[in-house]
């Protein structure tokens, strides 16, 4: 379900390191990550709908963006609690305007993925700092855990291509998801020369699917550092960020 709905306020100050502001212009996330906390943080806990299925859409994001604009000083993030570019952004653009208002304002904008759909936006993306989430390479893996994201192949193709366009990409493990580590870290060490890893922090949300195929010694630590180990072989010491 689809609905559209009309926000009070859209930029929200934020502690997490990456940017003094969020934007998320979605309620929700069409992409379903079975581990994703937006789940239960934030507005979605409260609209008692079906995670991965229902998304709300702040059809005023954009004037919200540029009306409240004046009242901040330093750089945005998008988007905390759902993926900028998920399905209905292809219908409604959001993520566009509201980058083409930050930019239009000189503001430094950061962006976070798991889409192909990015693509659509590269003549706006010349200035800004992306980032490519690919947490497997097992694609088996992503069906069963990001239901409804991108394949493992369209992000890389996707990297790919931004990487030929002169973007300054980036990508983001994380979390580590059931993976053949260094298989991996090669295929991504051909587009960048280093990565950040992070771990899944919240076990209980998944546990009862990883215990059904088998895979509970990943959410473990060790299970962590050794990808961390697979990867610094591949990429070199340093160039690995947990
Ligand atoms: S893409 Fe991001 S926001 Fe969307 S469900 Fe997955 S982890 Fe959550």
């Amino acid at each position: 379900m689809i609905q559209e709905t009309t926000a009070k306020t859209i930029i929200t100050r934020t502690k997490i390191p990456v940017a003094k502001y969020v934007i998320n212009p979605y309620i929700g996330c069409t992409f379903g990550c079975l581990y994703c906390y937006a789940r239960f943080i934030g507005p979605f806990k409260y609209t008692n709908s079906r995670w991965g299925r229902d998304v709300w859409v702040k059809v005023n994001s954009a004037e919200l963006v540029e009306r409240e604009l004046p009242r901040t000083a330093g750089d945005f993030f998008l988007s905390s609690i759902c993926d900028p570019y998920q399905h209905v952004e292809k219908k409604y653009g959001l993520t566009r305007k509201i980058i083409e208002t930050l930019t239009s304002h000189f503001r430094e904008v950061h962006l976070m993925t798991k889409s192909n759909l990015i693509l659509r936006d590269i003549d706006l993306l010349k200035n800004l700092s992306v980032t490519l989430t690919i947490t497997t390479d097992r694609e088996e893996v992503r069906k069963v855990l990001e239901p409804g994201a991108p394949s493992i192949e369209e992000r890389i193709q996707t990297l790919r291509k931004l990487k030929e366009s002169g973007i300054d990409v980036s990508v983001f493990i994380g979390p580590v998801l059931v993976m053949d580590a260094e298989n991996f870290a090669r295929m991504l060490s051909r587009y960048v020369e280093k990565v950040v890893l992070d771990g899944l922090n919240y076990h209980r949300q998944v546990y009862s699917v990883y215990k059904r195929y088998g895979w509970t010694e990943w959410l473990t630590k060790e299970k962590f550092m050794e990808v961390v180990e697979r990867f610094e072989k591949v990429f070199g010491k340093g160039q690995v960020i947990y």
